[in-house]
C-alpha cells in the first residue's frame, strides 16, 4: 500500500530540490515566511499564468489591475479591517507563546462555530485546557492581524499605514476608475494577483498559514438580481480551474458557511476545502459580498460608487461576487497531490506526478555519460533541437533542461523528484543509429525512437 504523504516529506523535498526554502534561512529563519526557489517559482508562475488565462485573457468582462500594497489608511477603516480584522488570541501564561483560541479548542475536540470571545474563554477555563507545554492560558483577546508601518520620515500615529491583508480592496477603490475609463456594462469584474500580509498569531503548516502570501482575487460586479447567477458561475469555474493545474477533484469539498460563521459583509460563502496532508482545510473561498464594500467606500470617500444602467435608467450600487484564491495554499495542494513514492523495478523512489502544464520542466535531455566528448556534443545538439521544437509548439525554451551531472540513475531520480514528465537520453546508439531513449516519469517505460521523429512525437 502506498505510504501516506506527510507535510515533512513535502518540506524536505522542497528544500532538497530547490522549490521552497525557509525565509532568512541562514539567520535561523523568520516565522511565517518562506522563500520560493527556482523550481517553486516556476510552478507558481505557471499557476498564475493559467489563472490569468482563464479569468482575464479568455474572457472580455474582467479587467486586470495591479494596485499598490500600501493604501490610504481610510480604506481599511471603511472596509472594517481597522475595527474588526482580528483573530481570537490566547497566551500561554508561562512561556508567553501565543495561540489562536479557536484552533486550541478545535484541537481539543470542541466545535467553535458561532462562539464569541467570551464563550471561547469560558470553554478553555471550564475544560481546563492547557497549552502544548502543559501551562494555563490567559484570557482570550482580539488581535488585529494587520501589519503597521509609518509613511514618511517621522514615526507618529498620524502617518500609520498598513500592509494590505487582502488584494480585494485595491479593486474596490478602483471601481470608479475602471467605470470612467472603460465604461463597462454590468456584469463586469476586476482581477488582481499580488501579495497580502497578515500578522498570523500562529503561522504553521509550511506555506499553508504564513504572514506574507499571495492571493489571486476577482471582484465581479452584477445587478443585485443577477448575483446568484454569478455566484453559481464562479462556483463552477473554481472546480474547472483546479483541473487546469492538476489538482484532484475528489479531494475538493464545498463547505457552505452558516449564518453564524460568515463574515459580516457576506450573504453567502462557500469555503472550498482540500484534503492536505494536514487534513481537510480551506483552499479557496467564494463569497457574495453584496453591496457592502462599494457602499462602505462611497460613504468613506464621499465619492459616488453607484452604477447607472442606460437601458433601464436605474441607478444602484452593484453587488459583488468574490472568488478568492490563495496561491501558496494552491502550491501546497499541488505538491501534496503530486507527491508519491513507488518502486520502479529497482528501488524505492520519490516522484512528483505534476500535471505537464505546471511541471517546472517538460523534458530533460541527458547524455548517458559526460566523459565522451562525441556523445556530449550529440546530446547538446539534441537539446538545441528539442528547444526549437518546444518553441514551435508554444512552449518556452526554459521548459527544456539539460542535465549531465552525476550518474544516469541519480539524474533519473532527480528528474522524477522535480516532476519532469519525460527524460530523453542520448546514448551510444544515438551516434551509431540516430536514436534516443524516451523515459516516461509515471510508467517508467523506456522507448527507443529516431531523433528525426522527435518533432512529430512531441507534437
Ligand atoms: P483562514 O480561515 O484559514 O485563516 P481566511 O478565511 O481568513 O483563512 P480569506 O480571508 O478568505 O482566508 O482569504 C482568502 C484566501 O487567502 C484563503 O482561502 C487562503 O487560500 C488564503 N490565505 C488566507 N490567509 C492565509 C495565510 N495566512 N497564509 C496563506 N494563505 C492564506
Amino acid at each position: 500500500m502506498a505510504k501516506e504523504t506527510t507535510l515533512e516529506d513535502i518540506i524536505s523535498l522542497c528544500k532538497r530540490r530547490g522549490f521552497i526554502y525557509q525565509g532568512s534561512d541562514i539567520y535561523g529563519g523568520l516565522s511565517g515566511t518562506w522563500d520560493y526557489g527556482p523550481l517553486g517559482l516556476m510552478i507558481k508562475d505557471q499557476v498564475k499564468r493559467l489563472w490569468w488565462e482563464r479569468f482575464v485573457d479568455n474572457r472580455s468582462d474582467i479587467y486586470g489591475v495591479d494596485a499598490a500594497i500600501l493604501m490610504n489608511p481610510k480604506v481599511w477603516i471603511a472596509s472594517g479591517h481597522v475595527g474588526g480584522f482580528a483573530d481570537p488570541l490566547v497566551e500561554d501564561l508561562k512561556t508567553k507563546k501565543r495561540y489562536r483560541a479557536d484552533h486550541v479548542l478545535e484541537a481539543a475536540g470542541f466545535n467553535v462555530s458561532g462562539k464569541s470571545l467570551a464563550d471561547m474563554d469560558t470553554m478553555i477555563k471550564e475544560n481546563k485546557i492547557k497549552s502544548i507545554d502543559g501551562n494555563d492560558f490567559g484570557e482570550v483577546r482580539q488581535f488585529n492581524m494587520m501589519f503597521k508601518t509609518n509613511i514618511g520620515a517621522i514615526e507618529s500615529d498620524d502617518n500609520v499605514v498598513y500592509l494590505r491583508p487582502e488584494t480585494a480592496q485595491g479593486m474596490f477603490v478602483n471601481f470608479k476608475n475602471i467605470q470612467d475609463t472603460f465604461h463597462p456594462k454590468l456584469p463586469f469584474g476586476m482581477a488582481q494577483i499580488g501579495k497580502a500580509f497578515r500578522n498570523e498569531i500562529a503561522p504553521r503548516d509550511f506555506v499553508f498559514r504564513v504572514r506574507e502570501f499571495e492571493q489571486m482575487e476577482i471582484e465581479y460586479f452584477t445587478h443585485p438580481q443577477r448575483a446568484d447567477e454569478a455566484f453559481s458561475h464562479f462556483q463552477k469555474e473554481i472546480k474547472e480551474f483546479i483541473l487546469d493545474i492538476g489538482l484532484d477533484k475528489e479531494k475538493l469539498h464545498e463547505l457552505e458557511i452558516g449564518d453564524e460563521d460568515r463574515a459580516h459583509y457576506s450573504s453567502r460563502t462557500i469555503d472550498f476545502e482540500y484534503d492536505f496532508p494536514i487534513g481537510r482545510k480551506e483552499l479557496f473561498g467564494l463569497a457574495n459580498r453584496t453591496d457592502f464594500d462599494l457602499k462602505a467606500h462611497s460613504e468613506g470617500s464621499k465619492v459616488d460608487l453607484s452604477y447607472f444602467d442606460e437601458e433601464t435608467k436605474e441607478r444602484f450600487i452593484p453587488h459583488c461576487i468574490e472568488p478568492s484564491f490563495g496561491l501558496d495554499r494552491t502550491i501546497l495542494a499541488i505538491l501534496s497531490t503530486a507527491y508519491a513514492t513507488d518502486d520502479m523495478g529497482e528501488e524505492e523512489r520519490i516522484v512528483l506526478r505534476l500535471h505537464k502544464n505546471i511541471a517546472p520542466y517538460r523534458i530533460a535531455v541527458l547524455p548517458l555519460v559526460k566523459n565522451k566528448e562525441e556523445l556530449v556534443n550529440k546530446a547538446k545538439e539534441v537539446f538545441e533541437m528539442v528547444k526549437n521544437i518546444a518553441t514551435k509548439n508554444g512552449i518556452a525554451k526554459s521548459k527544456i533542461v539539460y542535465d549531465e551531472t552525476q550518474s544516469i540513475g541519480k539524474r533519473y531520480r532527480r528528474q522524477d523528484e522535480i516532476g519532469t514528465p519525460i527524460c530523453l537520453t542520448v546514448d551510444f546508439d544515438s551516434l551509431e543509429k540516430g536514436t534516443v531513449t524516451l523515459r516516461d516519469r509515471d510508467r517508467g517505460k523506456q522507448e527507443v525512437v529516431k531523433i528525426e521523429d522527435l518533432e512529430n512525437i512531441f507534437k
